[in-house]
């Protein structure tokens, strides 16, 4: 934290009296957990594995789900399943966590980086087109903070150009284009239960594979590549991705509350709209058609100069932000000297994600509003 802000390193900071997230689990988390420590099923197999998964591929719309234990073996899970390696070429977003590029790179392929649309902050269709090549095999779509991504343009792209789909909705549980909740579009999703995301299972994540020869290759790998008709024996090499009954007793519990979470989410969003009104700051707007599920209630400052020095104030006020991802073209392991993703570099280097869990209610929006529209009228 204080390494953002070098020249505050040596003065005293107040306590945090807002952060940025945290973890609700005033339901049945504790009875849920309980049951699994009561009657010993505590590893990764018990009757809260099954519930999670169904009730999640419910409230997604999808056939069936894999839980595992986490959001980023969920991606690697879903690239290996889709045979990708070697030679092979992934599209992905510079302006995105850096899990998706990191599983692209576990499973030997090459990411190549595409860039954001300066509205919606999500991949540009039109420059991942540009970026396709005879090695490209497939798409990865980042759902940034609760947008959806152009999801009817890039699966017309993959099946125009023969190339597989797959969309991290690590930050996009309760986004919808239409009535329709992403992760149900392309051929592959993922999904993460970190701490900070908007249902959570400590550590956690989720893979949706639409056809059922894929679910059942995914499933296969998670568990070791346990062969179906002979026991103990493997017939490819798999992993142990496994999640335990433990957290999928918590993310049940949590997955009874999220449209709760995400009601109160967009009314913080919504706050954010109005206490922000008049000041050179803009917030992350829904676009037409769609549903913003809210994971970051984010701006962008008119000014790059002044994304630090507010996020300076703010945190001298106790309330934490963040800064938008870094590009991850930018990245030592991943600077090959990729060109054309300047908005990506823009975005970054404007972007704040202000303190967006269910809890902070509309009243601790208008206090960080309040610090905000001090620190530009002052
Ligand atoms: C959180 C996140 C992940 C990874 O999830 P973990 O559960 O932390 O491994 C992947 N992609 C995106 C976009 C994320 O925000």
């Amino acid at each position: 934290m204080y390494a953002h802000f070098p020249d505050l390193h040596r003065i005293m900071l107040p306590p945090l009296r807002i952060p940025i997230y945290q973890p609700e689990l005033g339901g049945n988390e504790k009875a849920y957990v309980n049951q699994c420590l009561d009657s010993t099923w505590i590893s990764s197999k018990g009757e809260f594995i099954e519930k999670f998964q169904s009730g999640f591929a419910r409230y997604v719309g999808a056939p069936q789900a894999i839980a595992v234990s986490n959001g980023t073996v969920a991606l690697h899970l879903a690239l290996a399943a889709l045979g990708l390696g070697p030679g092979d070429e992934v599209i992905v977003p510079s302006l995105t966590y850096v899990a998706p590029v990191n599983a692209i790179r576990y499973v030997g392929a090459t990411p190549v980086f595409a860039e954001a649309d300066p509205t919606t902050w999500q991949v540009s269709p039109d420059d991942v087109a540009a970026r396709i090549t005879p090695r490209t095999k497939a798409i990865i779509a980042v759902h940034l903070y609760g947008q959806a991504c152009d999801m009817a343009a890039l699966a017309d792209l993959a099946r125009a150009r023969g190339l597989r789909l797959i969309e991290d909705c690590a930050e996009a549980l309760g986004t919808r284009i239409g009535d329709r909740h992403v992760g149900t579009f392309g051929d592959i999703a993922t999904f993460s239960f970190f701490g900070n995301k908007t249902i959570t299972t400590g550590e956690g994540g989720m893979v949706v594979a639409r056809e059922v020869t894929l679910h059942r290759l995914a499933l296969k790998l998670r568990g070791q590549g346990l062969a179906d008709d002979r026991e103990y024996w493997h017939d490819v090499v798999g992993f142990n991705f496994r999640m335990t009954n433990i957290c999928a007793a918590i993310g049940l519990a949590q997955l009874e509350r999220a449209d709760d979470f995400l009601a109160r989410k967009r009314r913080l969003a919504d706050a954010y709209v109005r206490g922000l009104a008049g000041l050179p700051v803009r917030t992350h707007a829904e676009s037409p058609g769609t549903t913003h599920s809210f994971w970051m209630c984010s701006v962008l400052t008119d000014d790059p100069a002044q994304r630090d020095p507010l996020r300076k104030t703010l945190r001298a006020a106790g309330i934490e932000t963040r800064p938008v991802f870094h590009p991850v073209h930018t990245m030592p392991m991943y600077a090959r000297g990729q060109t054309g993703l300047d908005v990506s570099v823009a975005l970054a280097a404007r972007g704040i994600n202000l303190p967006s869990w269910p809890g902070l209610g509309e009243e601790g929006v208008r206090e960080v509003c309040d610090v905000v529209r001090g620190h530009f009228l002052r």
